[in-house]
This record gives C-alpha cells, sequence and structure tokens, in this order.
C-alpha cells in the first residue's frame, strides 16, 4: 500500500468512471440488496400454513444445520439476530462481569456492544493493513507489554482485570490470520469468539471462518449476503457448549410435557421458525450468491486496476473471501470524502467504513493498544454496491 498522493491532486472521475463501467444503468444503486429468487415464498407460505410461525418448528432445526454446514462446524443455534449471537456465545465462553475482551476497533458497533451486554469490557486492538482485520502478532507484542498470566488467566496489569477473551472480526467478509491467532490466544489463555458475521462462506486454507474459534456468531440481518429478515446463529464444534447455547437462548427452560421450570436467569433469544423458513431457502442460494460476488469483486478488480490513486482490496494470500462488501482504498481523508460525494451524487450507494470503535462517545474509557492502522484504514476505505445480482451474467 504505497499510494502517494501528490500535491492534493486527488481527483475522483476516473475512478467515478471506472465504478461504473461495471454497474447497470439503474439509480439508486444500493450497498447490499437482499434477493428472493428462491423458495423463499414457498418455504414462508409452508410455515404459515403449519401454524408453528414462532419459536419452534421445523425450519428452525433446519436452519440450524445449515448453518453449521456452511460454517464448517458440527453445531449450529439459531439466534434472533447476530449481536444477540455474539453475547450469548461470550457468556457461554464464561466471559464475566468486569472482565476485558479483547475486541477490534475497526468493526461494526455490534462487536463490542455484545461485550458490554455482558457486563464486560471492552478492550481494543489494532488491525492490520494484509487483511483489515486484528493483528494477531500486534496483539502478542501488547499483551507482552501491560498483560500477566497468573494460574492460567491473563490480567490486566494496569486495571487489575482479567482478560477472558478475543473477539477478531473478518472485516467485510476477508479473513484474519486465524492460525497465528489461535496460537496468541492459547498462550494467553483466551477463549476466542469469532465474530463471524460478515464473512459466511470465507475461507482461509480451505478452513471456513466460524469454524476457527470456540464458538462463532453469524448474522442474517437484512445487509448480509443472505437474511432471515433479522436473525443469527453462534455455531462451534462442542457439544457441551452447543447445548448449553440451546438451553440459554429458549429461557434455560427444563424439558418437562407440561412444567414450566427454569434453572437460570435464560434468554429469548429465539429465532422465529418463520424466520427460519425464510432462511432456508437463502442457503439454498448461498453458493449462486458467492459466486456472483466474487464475479463482482474481479469486475471492479479489473476495472480499476489500471486507474491511479485507488486500490481495489482483494482477498488475502491463501483465502477466499465471500466480498460481503467491496472496498477500494484512496490515498486519505480528504480522497475519500471527494470519492462518496462523487459517487453518491451518481446515486451509487457508496460508504466509509465504521467510526471506529474507540472513538465513540460510550468507549471513551475503555482501555486500547496503539491504534494507528485503524485509523489509516478508516481514512482510506470506501464500500462499493455489492449486490449478488451486480455480478450476474446476461
Ligand atoms: C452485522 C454484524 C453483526 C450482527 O448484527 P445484527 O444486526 O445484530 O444481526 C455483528 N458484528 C458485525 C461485525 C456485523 O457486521
Amino acid at each position: 500500500m504505497s499510494t502517494v498522493l501528490k500535491n492534493n491532486a486527488f481527483d475522483p472521475s476516473a475512478i467515478v468512471d471506472a465504478v461504473r463501467s461495471v454497474l447497470p444503468e439503474s439509480r439508486p444503486l444500493p450497498l447490499h440488496e437482499p434477493e428472493f429468487i428462491g423458495r423463499e415464498w414457498e418455504y414462508v407460505k409452508d410455515c404459515i400454513d403449519s401454524g408453528w410461525v414462532s419459536s419452534v418448528g421445523s425450519y428452525v432445526d433446519r436452519f440450524e444445520q445449515l448453518v453449521a454446514e456452511a460454517s464448517g462446524t458440527r453445531f449450529g443455534i439459531a439466534c434472533v439476530n447476530g449481536t444477540a449471537a455474539l453475547h450469548i456465545a461470550l457468556i457461554a465462553a464464561g466471559v464475566q462481569r468486569d472482565d476485558e475482551v479483547l475486541v477490534q476497533a475497526l468493526t461494526f458497533v455490534a462487536s463490542c456492544n455484545a461485550v458490554h451486554h455482558a457486563g464486560a469490557v471492552p478492550h481494543f486492538v489494532d488491525s492490520e493493513r494484509e487483511t483489515l482485520g486484528l493483528d494477531p502478532d500486534a496483539l502478542d507484542a501488547y499483551l507482552g507489554e501491560i498483560a500477566e498470566v497468573r494460574d492460567g488467566v491473563s490480567y490486566n496489569r494496569k486495571t487489575g482485570r482479567r482478560i477472558s477473551a478475543v473477539v477478531p472480526m473478518h472485516v467485510f467478509g476477508h479473513p484474519i490470520r486465524m492460525d497465528r491467532l489461535i496460537e496468541v490466544a492459547a498462550r494467553w489463555h483466551l477463549v476466542l469468539v469469532e465474530d463471524a458475521a460478515e464473512s459466511l462462506g470465507s475461507s482461509r486454507d480451505g478452513q471456513l471462518m466460524g469454524s476457527c474459534g470456540q464458538l462463532a456468531a453469524v448474522s442474517f440481518n437484512g445487509n448480509k449476503t443472505i437474511t432471515t429478515g433479522g436473525g443469527g446463529a453462534v455455531v462451534t464444534n462442542d457439544e457441551a457448549l452447543a447445548k448449553r447455547l440451546k438451553h440459554l437462548t429458549t429461557t434455560a427452560k427444563l424439558p418437562h410435557r407440561w412444567a414450566f421450570d427454569h434453572d437460570e436467569i435464560g434468554y429469548n433469544y429465539r429465532l422465529p421458525n418463520l424466520n427460519a423458513a425464510l432462511g432456508c431457502a437463502q442457503f439454498e442460494m448461498l453458493p449462486q450468491f458467492l459466486s456472483e460476488k466474487r464475479a463482482l469483486a474481479e469486475r471492479y478488480r479489473a476495472a480499476l486496476a489500471t486507474v491511479p490513486d485507488v486500490q481495489f482490496f482483494s482477498q488475502p494470500e491463501g483465502c477466499v473471501s465471500n466480498y460481503w462488501l467491496n472496498v477500494v482504498m484512496v490515498p486519505d481523508r480528504a480522497a475519500r470524502e471527494a470519492l462518496l460525494e462523487a459517487l453518491n451524487g451518481d446515486g451509487i450507494q457508496a460508504r466509509p467504513c465504521w467510526t471506529p470503535m474507540h472513538e465513540l462517545s460510550f468507549n471513551s474509557d475503555c482501555p486500547r493498544a496503539s491504534l494507528a492502522v485503524t485509523e489509516e484504514l478508516v481514512d482510506r476505505i470506501v464500500n462499493l454496491p455489492s449486490s449478488p445480482k451486480l455480478g450476474r451474467q446476461g
């Protein structure tokens, strides 16, 4: 990434022309549209006709199998949304009130909200340029400076708090270096909970994202690769954790033919069968959507290859990314604003990256590592329209 901006001479017009050459004429062009071109109507109607529209039903069971399969895990537990999935995953991981949880600063707010919901304190760490996601080497070095292990537990030497987990996020669908993070997490006795909300179908060295940590959360919000309207899931290979998650998300009710008895404070985080029906049909479309999104990414890459002052962000080496949202990088924040202005002015919905977590007012007291790379990336990233149909041939 050695783009140098000379004399503030950034002109977005060549980038806009290249982007337009990839896209259809219709305006406005949303960033990511849900699409229902499979058996969605059939399954949703069947669900309504069956009467089982609420939190129990055969579509929920099938949906849970499908999400596990797509994540390369043994178990899937449907949840009402991805934030709830991440919250309950953290609780199942043993995160307790006043623990610190290491979270990327470069993420959607749900990642750190889930940590707050668990009563824990997000502790922000930096990304790397090659993946956009958590930098495991920087994390290891940072923990060497601020943490110590006592009796198999990591503590922050400055705050005295236990550091119990790390939540990496695969930004816009690009896998982070999980192999290395697994080593770092093991060395520091951290539970690894993946926020795989954006990375359904992405893999590194053949391993699907969502299957690398003890637990992972997936989202099926309307803007994700496939959707249940709103919805999420936790995926895991650990049978005991899977049972515990199902129990916790279904009000901790003890199985009985008629009695209502609960053995702890549970959650109603169940995904309605109606939403699961939509999800089952969407899963049938996933392979097609993934290949269309890859085709679109390839067209953006080719169209932008020779345009100055812009780089299309390609999947990291060894990875197959789902290209959930396509990314280009421009030299700096002023260039980013000029490009956003030009694209949105043309009815092409383009977005900057999220405000990084450490800049949000309610996180101002949270501990953090150096976030220099995060801040650079936020200034430079622009997301382009990424709906599967934009990559469809003919
Ligand atoms: C979408 C998303 C979630 C979950 O969002 P919900 O809207 O609650 O399903 C969590 N983390 C990240 C990084 C996301 O992009």
